[in-house]
């Protein structure tokens, strides 16, 4: 039944070999920097390449500071101790997301609530947002947002831009200022997409992003926040075991982590954002290909939200039903074409069961139906 679709795949990436879910391409100066790392002896937590990555990365996206992580998990986790986020206290995001977004919120000892996504982004649904906080929470007299029943502080709001298309950053600004959260964008998926001709990642105080292997540049691992000066100051001296700078003196002003991106693979960063556009370029013909080969299918390919330029870091379908999902992860998979159903819902996963949580039937929907197809850059116009 999914014959046709498996061809295509394999057409396209004109192999009869396993074709991967995502895999990493190295078309240029990759080897170059990272052997001049080895020739320097400077592979670790000091060396230019991390400077020059960070500011590579801020001129690329708008930001006006961009600061360098060993994961996107790391980010994720200073952002929101920048945020303010608490012991005790919730932060709102959405059900359907990779774990890290929730862990990061752990980390912080605060508490995730889980609100449902639009089907039109499969990102955080304003509605969603906005009637959660109506049904459960109110401003205090100092202007917190609290919640009515335990009076527990609701600090922040983590959207996340599922796949690369942008959620509806609008909608979200809006509820996250008249509630007064702060929004924290976990843009680990969605470099290069762009809302309203701006980049994901630069809407919310604090965005952040994702180098990991699978992610649309890679650094190995690492990962990058996006904010202001002041707070871009402080990820940078959290994130850099809060030493304060002398030439040989050691102080270190609080408790602080070791977050630093090595060198090594800022320089792995520094060749691959080189690439960004060629990557969204190639990315966005193979997801026009799919669309059109899916066109008058049983599924029903993800496009990208009105007014958004998406990355289509991976390609999705959305399937009849339950049963014609497992069927076409048991084709293509059988068939040595790499697919992969979208995550468990979080609020299912033991560490976050009991966390609070609105109405979730659009994103139970898309559980049960949606699918990724292989979109690794395209061999040809990785050059
Ligand atoms: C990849 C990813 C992250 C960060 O992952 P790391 O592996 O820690 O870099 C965070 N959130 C989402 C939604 C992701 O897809």
């Amino acid at each position: 039944m999914f014959d046709a679709l498996i061809r295509f795949v394999r057409e396209q990436y004109a192999t009869n070999d396993f074709i991967p879910l995502h895999a990493p391409v190295f078309p240029g100066r990759e080897r170059e920097y990272v052997f001049d790392t080895l020739e320097s002896t400077f592979v670790s937590s000091v060396g230019a390449y991390v400077d020059r990555f960070e500011q590579d990365m801020a001129r690329y996206t708008g930001s006006p500071r961009a600061v360098a992580t060993v994961n996107g998990t790391a980010a994720l986790h200073v952002a929101l101790l920048l945020a303010g986020v608490q012991p005790g206290e919730l932060v709102v995001t959405q059900s359907l997301t990779f774990v890290a977004t929730c862990n990061a919120i752990a980390y912080c000892h605060a508490e995730p609530v889980f609100v449902d996504v639009d089907r039109a982004t499969l990102g955080m649904s304003p509605r969603a947002l906005e009637q959660w906080l109506d049904e459960n929470a109110e401003l205090d007299a100092e202007g917190l947002c609290r919640t009515r029943a335990d009076g527990r502080v609701v600090r922040a709001c983590v959207p996340m831009h599922t796949f690369g298309h942008p959620a509806d950053l609008d909608g979200l600004l809006d509820v996250c200022r008249r509630w007064r959260l702060v929004l924290v964008e976990d843009a680990a998926e969605s470099l290069g997409s762009l809302y309203q001709g701006r980049h994901t990642g630069t809407f919310g105080q604090l965005g952040t992003q994702s180098f990991n292997g699978n992610k649309i540049i890679t650094t190995g691992g690492g990962g990058m926040v996006l904010t202001d000066e002041v707070l871009g100051a402080r990820a940078k001296h959290l994130t850099t075991t809060a030493k304060k700078p002398h030439p040989y003196e050691f102080f270190h002003d609080e408790v602080g982590f070791n977050y630093r991106l090595p060198n090594l693979n800022a320089a792995l960063g520094c060749a691959q954002l080189e690439h960004i556009e060629d990557f969204v370029a190639a990315k966005r013909l193979l997801a026009q290909r799919y669309a059109e080969q899916l066109e008058g299918s049983a599924l029903h390919f993800v496009r990208e939200p009105e007014g958004c330029r998406s990355n289509y870091w991976l390609n999705a379908v959305i399937c009849d039903s339950r049963e014609q999902r497992d069927a076409l992860l048991a084709a293509t998979n059988d068939a040595g074409v790499m697919t992969r159903p979208i995550w468990q819902l979080m609020n299912r996963l033991p560490g976050f069961a009991h966390c609070r949580r609105g109405d979730l039937s659009t994103a139970e929907w898309l559980e049960a139906r949606v699918v990724n197809l292989p979109s690794s850059v395209l061999p040809a116009s990785a050059a």
